[in-house]
């Protein structure tokens, strides 16, 4: 029972089964991240930075161009705003310049450019406007053309790809009112016709971003259980679905904090008649598709909180230095230099993860599903808390509107609504707290295959006996040789005055591979419920990426002349090394038993005396 009274639809060992089945479990491509967490530096995977490739820029630079014209000319992000419209003239023109198709190859009518090139483009949308970077990004992030380009058909690639790339908007349906971040209690179902050649589907999605507009979507949707070794497993399976199909309906177009011009809504789905041959990958991998969709798809989103932090300097730049305060400007007291210093190094940071995760991904034999993870989570966090540092030293006008502000004849900066706008990608394409916990997942891999049947409660005692001896076998040599290490002196000294920093980032990775070890032994099964000990942990391991990304990046810019980057990959590495030492601080020592039991008591009630004295809504 949930704390409300209602029964859980799914039980807990279920919804992880689901996941456990949704998960990639072959690592057969390099990752620097699992590579980190498992206390080795592998510099050479993300160092020197990677360059773009020379043709895929020329073939890019004509599009962003013109992408920048049309964004000049078409765009006003606050009516976009006002009236929760994005304007069909743009929609048209953004159609014209093949901005529906930029990864689309060209062979079916797309651009045919690169993941950079592509990230570059949301980033120049998302600096202006929020709902316009929904309808790109929900169209190629994790609309039908990702997984239609992984997992389809060459005829399905045929029938589809030129219609996307021409501009039939599309979307990702798998949300539902009970399915939030668990996708094991999936309601919305699809049956085989009597005559076996379509699906017909029944049920309801939410927050479906370009639903109320799409013309295609890719809807994930469940399929009969089937039987696994004498046990029912749950189906999840994914569909291109197109909307003028008789029986999908737009039930609702949703409004919220911010995107208002986002085009989200609530769709229904009665006896759709899907044919056989739109069904996407295999039955049952509706999941695994939607996962690894995810793992690239993420990566607009950590570009465009770079493009965000870059606008919110670009704004505080300017006001600091106008504004006038107890004699100077705001810039020069103290409390104010201090965030627009820490903006700066942020900014870069923000922007070496977000280049350096695509580049990797554009490499194509990296495992990037870790680093776009961290990059979606880290970028979120850090640049939401740049928007907030934004507003405060924009003071009373960073709370004002647009409306409010030109209305009055001040200069217009969009920081109310940048802060509106920018708040759900916290919570969308994978929370914070799911991020980290597919992060954990992923980092305690490596532990839980070499000693997972010792923790596991379900395990027979032979199979524990067997694992206790692969265990100390293999701990006999991994756990020294993560102690033991030389970071000292001349190690990494290609990187001039940062390499401090690697060098510190090396011994730390061993570090976190130590302690997450001490952490399984402590907490043994447990360790899973302790999320708090797991999210300090993933926090160690995605400081330490941003601080590898920042480093390579700098010393790719100073080589082109530009030596100013190492101030700033400096800066932000002292800043990230402070937030280190305070994580591991408290990984063992802190309140979280004790806070733990504040809040279900809290949940029981118990401290509803609290809320006494409100007066609350009828
Ligand atoms: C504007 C907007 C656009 C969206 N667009 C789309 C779209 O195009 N397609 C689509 O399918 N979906 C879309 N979504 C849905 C979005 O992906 C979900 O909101 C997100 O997955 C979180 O689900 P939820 O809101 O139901 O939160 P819940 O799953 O109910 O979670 C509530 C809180 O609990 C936390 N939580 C949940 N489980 C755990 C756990 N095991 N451990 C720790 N913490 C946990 C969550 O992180 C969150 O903080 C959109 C949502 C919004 C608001």
């Amino acid at each position: 029972m949930t704390a409300t009274g209602t029964p859980p639809r799914v039980s807990a060992q279920e919804a992880r089964d689901v996941a456990e089945a949704a998960r990639e479990t072959e690592w057969t491509s390099p990752s620097f991240v699992a590579e980190l967490f498992n206390g080795r530096l592998l510099m050479d995977l993300v160092h020197p930075y990677p360059a773009p490739a020379p043709a895929d820029e020329a073939a890019a630079q004509p599009f962003l161009a013109a992408l920048e014209r049309l964004l000049h000319e078409k765009l006003d992000a606050d009516k976009v705003d006002r009236t929760g419209k994005v304007p069909p003239d743009l929609v048209q023109g953004l159609k014209d310049i093949g901005a529906f198709g930029i990864k689309i190859a060209k062979e079916y009518g797309g651009l045919g450019l690169s993941q950079l090139s592509y990230v570059r483009a949301i980033g120049m949308v998302s600096s202006l406007c929020g709902g316009t970077t929904a309808l790109l990004s929900a169209h190629q992030s994790i609309g039908v053309p990702g997984p239609l380009k992984h997992f389809g058909t060459p005829e399905q690639k045929q029938r589809y790809l030129p219609r996307l790339a021409k501009g039939a908007i599309s979307a990702f349906a798998l949300t539902e009112p009970n399915v939030g971040s668990d996708p094991a209690a999936i309601e919305t179902r699809a049956e085989r016709s009597p005559e076996g050649d379509a699906w017909i589907l029944n049920g309801e999605k939410l927050w479906c971003t370009n639903g109320t507009i799409a013309e295609l979507l890719v809807v994930m949707a469940r399929t009969p259980d089937k039987v696994v070794k004498g046990k029912a497993r749950k189906q999840i399976t994914a569909f291109i679905v197109e909307t003028s199909w008789p029986g999908v309906e737009v039930v609702h177009r949703c409004d919220f904090m911010g995107l208002k011009g986002a085009e989200i809504g609530v769709l229904r789905f009665t006896n759709v008649r899907v044919p056989r041959e739109n069904l996407l990958w295999q039955e049952g991998k509706g999941l695994k598709l939607a996962l690894i969709t995810l793992n690239t798809g993420r990566l607009s989103l950590p570009m465009s909180a770079a493009a965000s932090a870059k606008r919110c300097l670009e704004i505080v730049r300017h006001w600091a230095n106008t504004r006038v305060q107890w004699g100077a400007p705001v810039g020069k007291h103290d409390a104010v230099a201090q965030l627009i210093g820490q903006m700066a190094a942020n900014t870069f940071a923000l922007e070496a993860v977000a280049e350096l995760v695509s580049m990797l991904a554009d490499k194509g034999h990296y495992d990037i599903r870790l680093e776009a993870a961290i990059a979606k989570m880290w970028n979120a966090e850090r640049a939401w808390q740049l928007i907030d540092d934004t507003v405060q030293i924009k003071g009373g006008r960073g709370y004002e509107t647009v409306a409010s502000l030109t209305a009055r004849g001040e200069r217009p900066d969009p920081v109310e609504r940048i802060m509106r706008d920018f708040r759900i990608n916290l919570i969308f394409e994978g929370s914070g707290e799911i991020m980290h916990l597919f992060i954990a997942r992923e980092a305690v891999d490596r532990h839980l295959t070499v000693a997972g049947d010792l923790i596991d409660p379900r395990t027979s005692a032979g199979k524990k006996v067997a694992a206790l001896f692969r265990a100390a076998a293999f701990y006999a040599a991994w756990y020294p040789s993560r102690y033991f290490g030389w970071s000292g002196w001349p190690r990494y000294a290609e990187f001039a005055k940062l390499a401090p920093h690697v060098r510190f980032i090396e011994r730390t990775s061993r570090k976190l591979a130590r302690t997450t070890f001490h952490a399984m032994v402590r907490f043994g099964p447990k360790l899973e419920k302790r999320q708090s000990v797991l999210f300090r942990l993933v926090d160690v391991g995605a400081e330490l990426f941003a601080m590898s990304a920042a480093c390579s990046r700098a010393e790719a810019l100073r080589k082109q002349g530009k030596p100013e980057a190492v101030e700033l990959a400096d800066l932000f590495c002292r800043y990230a090394r402070g937030r280190v030492r305070d994580v591991f601080r408290t990984v063992f020592a802190n309140d979280d038993v004790r806070t733990y039991r504040l809040a279900q008591d809290v949940l029981q009630g118990r401290h509803a005396w609290l809320e006494g004295g409100l007066v609350v809504p009828k």
